[in-house]
């Protein structure tokens, strides 16, 4: 029987990896069981075995722009064994003819996979697939759940769910709010609250809400509806930010060892009725990305709901206060950047209590305001790397792409380079990093907070912003050897009966305590192997849920 196969490409293999590619188990829920289980691959683990794949399967590849060039290479290797190949994901959706002139694609999903993939998957194995197929951006209480049962044992650090999709804001250089849309859509709470504990049964203590923004309706989004006339708008907004109370009421009535972590906006910080809900709700980490931390640099990425100086500090440790932990994120080689927004951007970030950070290039992704702006430039200039023009960059092999794009106006790029990769070893040497490990009481987890943010230097900051590709390798080692020795520290004992909060109380409206002893007693004829079973489930759900 012909078998399904989703694979997640990646050139760079740690055997581990911080957190689960969620769209692979969405896809393989979405697949059903009749051809049996889908095979996974996910290449940031261990590259895939061609020879796995046999003629008349079907290879689903889900690529992004990073990993676009890998993703062909795939789907060619699959051709060549005489598989059906299906390219979906962000790039794909943007560039579906590329899919088939570089990887060999039969078919590209556009959009949404959750409901459209089935049907991909029924015509590939009729023989007849359409070469392009649109799966739309569909409502929240369509999205698919994930088949969490198929992910391989003690590989991964953090779960991730998905609680909402799009993002009304428009920033110059992410694609997310075109892509996936300006209109949040929010998935139904039960849905998301049931993975979470089916996760938390499997022991994932640690859950990311793999979100594009947690936090899509802000204070200065309602003033302005109430000022509009008509009022729909209004109770448009109401209605999605009572949705995002809704769920983290729920996340609230978990078990206490779970921990989330999220993407945000600053708005949120200004929003004490928000930070007070996700502190309760035990998201205890959130990206916000900063970009810039000077007026100009906000402007350059339209930013402009963000702040900039002391006012950004003051934003920053606001969320500190409600016990959240922000991973702050910048990007360097922005037109306005000096030779002194390295080390200044470096001191903001240690002045605001952001207990992690990252540093990135800016980069022309496609799908971006950035990208139109600059490929126009760019066309004019033609620059071709082996052959291929720069406004396709992700074609060009990965040891030759260059690293930065767009000219800067004072400094070269390799000044840029630099300066940014001096920001990261700042802010992860050794004595900031074991300051910073404070924000933890014991010794054992100052030492994990040690261990975690050196792994999250090696796999992000080297593999990504080093010239040299030997450096590169070793960081990849590196990054293997830590997450290796981080991974246990992620992991909580699974806890098999745990229920979803709520549902047992239905049950324990119709299992009284008397049911429970008469359960119990060693000639109770009831004492069938469901009733002992139900009665084990409320014991456990007592010890275990809140
Ligand atoms: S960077 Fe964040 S806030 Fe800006 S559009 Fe993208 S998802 Fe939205």
């Amino acid at each position: 029987m012909p078998r399904v196969h989703l694979v997640n490409p990646s050139t760079k293999s740690f055997g581990v990896a911080v957190f689960t590619p969620r769209w692979l188990y969405v896809l393989a829920s979405a697949t059903g069981t009749r051809w049996g289980d889908p095979r996974i691959v996910d290449e940031t683990l261990e590259p895939l075995d061609v020879e796995t794949i046999a003629p008349g399967d079907v290879v689903g590849i889900g690529i992004h722009t990073g990993n676009a060039r890998r993703g062909y290479e795939i789907g060619c290797d699959a051709h060549q064994r005489g598989a059906w190949v299906v390219y979906g994901g962000i790039h794909a959706t943007l560039f579906p003819d590329e899919a088939a002139e570089h990887g060999r694609a039969h078919a590209v999903v556009r959009g949404d996979g959750d409901l459209v993939w089935p049907r991909v998957v029924e015509d590939c194995l009729a023989g007849a697939p359409n070469p392009l197929y649109e799966g739309g951006r569909i409502a929240g209480d369509q999205f698919a759940s994930a088949r969490w049962d198929l992910l391989p044992t003690g590989r991964y650090m953090w779960a991730s769910v998905q609680t909402v999709r799009g993002c009304p804001k428009h920033c110059s250089f992410c694609s997310v709010w075109r892509t996936d849309g300006q209109q949040p859509r929010n998935r139904a709470v039960e849905r998301v609250v049931r993975e979470i504990v089916q996760l938390r049964r499997m022991g994932f203590r640690f859950i990311a809400l793999a979100d594009d923004n947690f936090y899509p309706v802000a204070l200065a989004d309602l003033a302005q509806a109430r000022r509009r006339a008509d009022g729909s708008r209004l109770r448009e907004l109401e209605a999605l930010r009572a949705e995002r109370f809704a769920l983290m009421a729920r996340l609230a009535e978990l078990p206490d060892d779970l921990v989330f972590y999220t993407q945000i906006t600053m708005e949120a910080a200004e929003d004490p009725a928000f930070l007070e809900a996700m502190r309760r709700a035990k998201i205890r980490g959130a990206l916000v990305g900063v970009e810039s931390v000077s007026p100009e640099g906000l402007k350059d990425v339209y930013k402009g709901f963000n702040f900039a100086g002391e006012e950004l500090v003051a934003r920053l440790r606001t969320f500190r206060q409600y016990g959240i932990h922000v991973l702050g994120s910048f990007i360097f080689g922005l037109p306005s950047d000096t030779r002194h927004s390295f080390d200044a951007t470096v001191a903001l970030a240690q002045r605001a209590d952001v207990t992690f950070a990252q540093f990135v290039l800016l980069t022309p992704f496609p799908g971006t305001l950035d990208f139109e702006k600059w490929a126009v430039e760019e066309k004019r200039r033609g620059t071709l790397v082996d052959g291929v023009p720069l406004t396709r960059h992700w074609l060009i092999p990965e040891e030759r792409r260059p690293r930065l794009y767009t000219p800067h106006p004072t400094m070269s790029l390799e000044e840029i380079r630099l300066g940014a990769e001096r920001a990261w070893d700042r802010f992860y040497s050794w004595r900031n990093v074991w300051a910073r490990s404070r924000v933890v009481e014991s010794i054992r987890a100052r030492f994990a907070f040690v261990l975690i943010s050196k792994l999250y230097r090696q796999m992000y900051a080297n593999t990504g912003i080093a010239a040299d590709s030997a450096r590169v390798q070793r960081s990849a080692q590196r990054a293997r050897w830590i997450g290796y020795a981080c991974r246990r520290l992620f992991l909580g004992k699974p806890l098999p009966d745990l229920q979803v909060p709520g549902e047992q109380l239905e049950l324990s409206e119709a299992i009284n305590e008397a049911d429970v002893d008469a359960f119990s007693t060693p000639d109770g004829v009831r004492a069938s192997a469901q009733l002992n079973r139900r009665l084990r489930w409320m014991r456990a759900t007592r010890a275990h849920v809140k």
